[in-house]
């Protein structure tokens, strides 16, 4: 991970890359220092000189936390724990090799996790297997939409197990990674290797299971694992961003396996618990933060909590960058690309309503009439489709702006469209359109 960040979020060119980073070693990690072996006096050198920030950026990237660097050659001796640190402490020593080499973020723990009533019953579910591996509930399976706090949980799984169990096995990776690795081992003729791997751990975390959909081999090879280790009473946990059954091609005896234990699911969070996650978030990196802007922040950032933080990222930068106090109107003027009018403006049903007859060419009358032809109610289904979905409007006050309907009407057409969604990817693709143009992101 640390290389696909310098690699990609830090633009190193690929032949940069391969000539300079791609043979370093990691000799050993230390509690604040990270030692890298080179290959010869020259690299070592240039690398320390040129590529030094770069590396360090990447590894705070992934593991939260700013290290040092030392470059060494193949044969030199390590530096002794009192060159690296007085206060050199074995068991941090350990926790930090293990989350390197398990590809956990040091960040993401339960300390830090902020339980609300959108992720309540997934962050207990986590704890309890983060307690009793194998015991609790097996498999665990997470779902829930983007930037909502799972690859956190996840991750805090695998600390605490790392840090209260005697288990060390414990493997984290993104079905990504996965498919990757097993694409490698069948191109090296490695195989028996990535089975071996994958079937002897003790815990095993994959996030973001949907990508496998579709991807037989994956599929297939991703069925044996489970079963030996399930087997075996290893703990599985699996992340989505929908449950089980609404991962289309997927193969039926993974998705019934999926099902076996508990499936959890983290909502969207409430203003409380935004309020929560951005104040705690301001404790732990000792930031003193004015309460408006915390409720500012949290009354307009409400998709999801990657968000969230981010603008509050921005607020800091932005006081950083040009000398000012954090202000409610600092935040605004650092928010305002990200805060558009049109989000701070209500969305009412006749602005809804507007933009679809609009859509299909329509006047906003015809969708408020009686008239039952189908270009007509179509369109007017997607209108309390997006009425529910866009709007915290109840289904009764929906159906008297449409035209006095009944509140089973406004449901019945807008769980038509929620499910015809799934089938339909023109629908799907108005929809989108459709919401961009009324909510103006
Ligand atoms: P997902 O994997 O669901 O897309 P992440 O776990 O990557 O989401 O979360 C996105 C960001 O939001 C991370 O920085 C994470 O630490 C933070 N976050 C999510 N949920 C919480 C929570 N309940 N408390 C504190 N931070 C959270
Ligand atoms: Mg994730």
């Amino acid at each position: 991970d640390v290389q696909k960040v310098l690699r990609e979020d830090l633009d190193i060119s690929e032949i940069s890359y391969k000539t300079w980073l791609s043979s370093l070693v990691v000799a050993d990690i230390l509690e604040d220092t990270i030692v890298l072996e080179t290959d010869d006096e020259i690299s070592k050198g240039y690398i320390e000189r040129k590529y030094s920030k770069p590396i360090q950026i990447a590894l705070k990237e992934v593991t939260g936390k700013l290290f040092n660097l030392k470059f060494i050659l193949p044969n030199e001796k390590l530096p002794s724990d009192g060159t690296s640190n007085a206060n050199h402490n074995k068991k941090n020593d350990t926790n930090d090799r293990n989350s390197i080499l398990n590809n956990l973020n040091s960040r993401y723990t339960f300390n830090t996790f902020v339980v609300g009533n959108n992720n309540k019953l997934a962050h207990a579910a986590a704890l309890a297997v983060a307690e009793s591996p194998a015991e609790a509930y097996n498999p665990l399976f997470i779902y829930g939409g983007v930037g909502l706090g799972k690859t956190h949980l996840m991750h805090s799984i695998a600390h605490f197990i790392l840090e209260e169990n005697n288990i060390s096995k414990v493997l984290y990776v993104s079905s990504e990674k996965f498919t990757n690795e097993l694409i490698n081992s069948i191109r090296d003729d490695k195989n028996e290797e990535f089975r071996r791997k994958y079937r002897s751990i003790d815990v095993l975390l994959v996030d973001d299971i949907q990508f496998i959909a579709g991807k037989e081999r994956t599929q297939e090879e991703f069925f044996h694992t489970f079963n030996t280790l399930y087997e075996a009473k290893k703990q599985i946990i699996i992340s989505s961003d929908r449950p089980p059954k609404d991962i289309e091609t997927l193969e039926e005896r993974l998705r019934s396996r999926f099902e076996w234990g508990l499936t959890a699911d983290i909502q969207a969070p409430d203003y409380e618990t935004r309020m929560a996650i951005l104040t705690k978030k301001a404790e732990i990196e000792n930031l003193n933060i004015p309460n408006d802007v915390v409720q500012y922040v949290a009354s307009n950032i409400k998709s999801n909590i990657r968000e969230l933080e981010g603008a509050m990222n921005k607020i800091l930068a932005f006081s950083t960058l040009v000398h000012r106090e954090i202000t409610k109107e600092l935040a605004e003027d650092a928010l305002k690309d990200l805060i558009t009018p049109n989000e701070t403006k209500e969305i009412t049903i006749d602005f809804i309503t507007e933009v679809v007859a609009q859509h299909y060419g329509l006047n906003a009358d015809d969708i408020l009439s009686k008239k039952r032809t189908r270009e007509i109610a179509y369109p007017r289904q997607i209108v309390m489709y997006l009425s529910r979905k866009l709007t915290d409007i109840s289904l009764q006050n929906i159906g008297k702006t449409l035209g006095n309907r009944d509140h089973t009407t406004i449901m019945h057409g807008s769980d038509k469209i929620s499910s015809e969604l799934k089938e339909d990817a023109g629908l799907k693709n108005s929809i989108e359109i459709l919401t961009k143009k009324i909510t103006g992101k």
